[in-house]
């Protein structure tokens, strides 16, 4: 699935084409999450890309219209198995490919998803993107400086989940996933089964500053395997790393040579090291 930094990623291989212009939008599979407007076939022609920016795990899109009006905000998300890729015009679609917008200048990009949980979605001028029910009650962006480790800590108090699903919960900060959150967890020395309100304002110091140097590190390997990432070659590209914890049950330890443990939490698989992370 993609998480933060492959959309973070995404975003800025989009760049290229801020400032164009909308030739043609091509719809081919309406039916993704929800259905793509069909509006968009009419609004965006001549329409402006004027800024790309991330919130959460969606891209967001202004453009403005002909006599530089602003004219609405496109919402994208990947879903599941989702990718934007970047294109010059005669590219092939392929069976997966559902949504494309053209631009002058023969750039476009096309959004490929073979499970359909990704989402278009349009936001017009009447109403403001941060009002979107998607968008509204989202928590802080990890990689800003309002979440601070005080932030954290006093969120904390009153919860008594496990800090694992409490990291993951997008009220309280938003783009932590699966990955992220076992790996920060690991290198703040957290054991993920602690209930929130146990951890220590010390350790909750520890957590923030690593959930942020794992997406940092994460974004900064995405950048340097962007040509892959916007490749044409259909594979979903996500970046390989190196994990500490993710994905390596039974393996050992790399700080302390102790197999690796996995267990489920809220649905998902929690990987953790028994003995650093008690
Ligand atoms: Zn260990």
């Amino acid at each position: 699935m993609p998480e933060l930094p492959e959309v973070e990623t995404t975003m800025r291989g989009m760049s290229p084409l801020v400032g164009s212009i909308v030739t043609e939008v091509i719809i081919r599979h309406p039916t993704l999450r929800w259905p793509i407007p069909s509006e968009l076939l009419q609004c965006l022609p001549h329409a402006t890309l004027r800024t790309l920016t991330r919130r959460a795990k969606y891209i967001l899109a202004e453009f403005s219209d002909a006599h530089d009006q602003f004219l609405g905000t496109l919402i994208l998300h990947l879903g599941m198995s989702g990718r934007i890729c970047l294109l010059e015009k005669n590219e092939p679609a392929a069976k997966h490919d559902h949504f494309e917008i053209h631009f002058a200048g023969g750039q476009l990009f096309r959004l490929r998803d073979p499970r359909r949980f990704g989402a278009v979605l349009w936001v017009d001028a009447k109403d403001r993107v941060g009002n979107h029910p998607l968008i509204k009650s989202l928590g802080p962006e990890p990689l800003q400086q309002s979440f601070t480790g005080d932030y954290l800590y006093q969120q904390m108090r009153t919860r008594t989940a496990p800090i694992k699903t409490t990291i993951m919960d997008g009220h309280l900060v938003v783009g932590v996933g699966n990955i992220y959150a076992s790996e920060s967890l690991f290198r703040a020395r957290i054991n993920p089964k602690t209930a929130a309100n146990k951890v220590s304002r010390a350790k909750c110091e520890r957590l923030v500053e690593e959930i942020k140097a794992t997406l940092a590190a994460a974004i900064e390997a995405g950048g340097s395997s962007l040509r892959d990432f916007f490749g044409a070659d259909g594979n979903p590209g996500y970046f390989q790393q190196t994990y500490f914890v993710y994905g390596r049950t039974g393996e050992a330890c790399r700080v302390c040579s102790s197999p690796i443990k996995q267990i489920k939490q809220g649905q998902r698989s929690t990987f953790y090291c028994p003995e650093c992370q008690r």
